[in-house]
């Protein structure tokens, strides 16, 4: 098991985000959480990468309790976030914010890690002494998960990568992002658009109000009647 989270409760002062969820991800695997806004997506993702301490529960990643843990230890470890938003730094250039993703790293390291990054997203490498003020909203969003993959990351997290973007562009992120994964990278993905994130994961859980409402394969909740009408518009 990569990644298992135990009865995970956070609060944002008098606030209950959330309620005890449980989920695991397995080596390899898509893991998808889906639910509307305010679901409680996003503070799963920043506790479980550090950015918010948990008020009970437990995390293991690889073996090892992390909860609790800071942000950059835990970076280290292989659990590396891509944050929602894509907020990179405005007045650096696409080549300065994909090394911020490595910094800690050899020479030759940052060099392999650009090389891979650039594979997945040839259109970094065009753009590669452009600031990251310049780039278009899709461009941002292969330069943030570009940064992250700087990192070498064992289990990236992905949160919103669609948000904000036209059809074409969400149809291109996630055909890398399956590629990311097929080149031996597990994925947790956060995502309000439920068709897509179904459509690559291997298994999801469906977050409503801080609470894991269901779970499956991503095959079976796309069929699942409640999932339909809420999530999928049908
Ligand atoms: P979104 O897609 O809008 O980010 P989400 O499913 O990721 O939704 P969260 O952002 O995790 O949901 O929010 C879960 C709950 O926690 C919501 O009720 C939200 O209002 C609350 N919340 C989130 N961040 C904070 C914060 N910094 N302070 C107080 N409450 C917060």
């Amino acid at each position: 098991m990569l990644l298992q989270v135990r009865d995970l409760v956070v609060d944002y002062g008098p606030i209950r985000a959330l309620h005890g969820i449980s989920f695991e991800v397995h080596e390899g695997e898509v893991v998808t959480l889906v639910g509307a806004n305010g679901a409680g997506k996003s503070t799963t993702l920043r506790a479980l990468s550090g950015l918010v301490k948990p008020t009970s529960g437990e995390v293991s990643f690889d073996g090892r309790r992390i909860e609790g843990r800071p942000g950059h230890a835990i970076a280290r470890m292989g659990l590396v976030q891509v944050p929602e938003g894509r907020r990179p730094f405005v007045d650096m250039t696409v080549r300065e914010n994909l090394l911020l993703g490595a910094f800690h790293r050899s020479r030759a390291e940052q060099r392999a890690g650009m090389e891979r990054v650039f594979g997945s997203f040839p259109r970094l490498r065009e753009r590669i002494n452009q600031t990251a003020g310049t780039l278009s909203g899709g461009e941002l969003q292969m330069l943030a998960t570009g940064r992250g993959l700087m990192a070498r990351p064992r289990l990236l997290m992905l949160d919103e990568p669609s948000m904000g973007l036209s059809p074409i562009l969400v149809q291109e992120i996630f055909s890398i992002i399956r590629e990311i994964n097929r080149e031996g990278t597990s994925i947790l993905l956060v995502e309000q658009n439920a068709w897509m994130a179904l459509g690559i994961a291997h298994r999801a859980y469906v977050l409503e109000t801080g609470r894991v409402v269901l779970s499956g394969s991503a095959a079976e909740l796309r069929e699942n009647p409640r999932v339909k009408s809420a999530y999928l518009g049908e």
